[in-house]
């Protein structure tokens, strides 16, 4: 482990839990974009809905909906993507970055329409989705928001990438985060980065670093028919040393600042918010949604949030 990051550890146990409501937007908001990968033009709408109905994808050119959970998570190559296994057509792909500002904004409960098969990937980063989060506003919805305990460690690794749970010393107060990554690309080489997840520090730390591709990754997957929408303007590119992108990074460790996003989003198909440490070396989308399925099949590793006392009491 020398070198890797470990989360902070709070130094005091925190306040006692307050009631914490459920949130959705005040009012629909839309955009329209590409897909990354398919190249489509895509509007979508981020809509309310009612408490305890999560997060819900709609495409409306086929309209079939898709719950946003890890379990229905039916690739993880390149992108997260949502499906049916088995059905081919019914696929929501590049969820992620939606998926973290959601998250990080506290929006529990939304239907997200699509006319197409992916989510727009805009500059490639979370920066415009919270923008459009910002716009529509949020509600609180009079339900306690729900959530999810570690109790145990749960670890999954693929050669020295590892994605890990840890439980807090002090019981439920919110997910600490921790990426290291190591590319043989002198342009991103060793970089670690730790936060304690919150909408202050997403939207500081984590929202506007843009997603990454090697130059001969990009040749590969137009290749093979991928990364149809994908450009300099929604996507860094590095070539060795260099960063190809004419205005360069955006802000010191781009790179895995940009990992730790994905992780929130991927962690997010949790369906509610984590409460423990997230620890990783070299994980991606197909990492995080291992742990999130290990996490689940071991029913001692977790446990609901209890309501706070005072709704308990209530
Ligand atoms: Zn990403």
């Amino acid at each position: 482990m020398d070198g890797l990051p470990q989360t902070m550890e709070l130094e005091q146990a925190p306040a006692s839990r307050e009631a914490v409501w459920q949130r959705t937007l005040k009012a629909p908001i839309d955009c329209v974009g590409v897909g990354v990968h398919s190249g489509a033009r895509v509007q979508m709408t981020i809509h309310p809905a009612g408490p305890d109905s999560g997060i819900v994808f709609h495409r409306t050119d086929l309209d079939r909906t898709l719950p946003a959970r890890f379990d229905n998570v039916v690739d993880t190559r390149l992108c997260t993507v949502l499906g049916v296994p088995g059905d081919p057509t019914l696929r929501v792909g590049t969820v992620e970055h939606l998926m973290a500002a959601l998250a990080a904004k506290g929006i529990d409960n939304a239907l997200v329409t699509l006319d197409g098969p992916e989510v727009p990937i805009l500059d490639g980063s979370a920066a415009p989705i919270l923008f459009l989060l910002d716009c529509a506003g949020a509600v609180e919805q009079a339900v306690p928001r729900r959530g999810i305990e570690i109790l145990q460690p749960v670890r999954v690794s693929d050669g020295a990438a590892f994605a890990e749970l840890r439980p807090n010393r002090f019981g439920p107060c919110g997910l600490g985060m921790a990426m290291s990554i190591d590319f043989a690309a002198a342009a991103i080489g060793r970089q670690a980065y730790e936060l304690q997840l919150s909408e202050a520090s997403f939207r500081h730390e984590l929202a506007g670093a843009r997603t990454f591709a090697m130059a001969e990754e990009v040749e590969q997957l137009r290749a093979m028919g991928l990364a149809r929408g994908g450009s300099l303007d929604n996507a860094l590119v590095v070539e060795g040393a260099r960063v190809l992108n004419p205005g360069g990074l955006r802000m010191e460790g781009e790179f895995v600042r940009h990992k730790l996003l994905d992780a929130v989003g991927d962690l997010a198909l949790a369906g509610q918010p984590l409460h423990g440490r997230f620890v990783a070396h070299r994980s991606g989308h197909a990492l995080n949604n291992k742990l999130l399925r290990a996490l689940f099949a071991d029913r001692s590793a977790w446990r609901p949030l209890p309501a706070p006392p005072a709704l308990a009491a209530a």
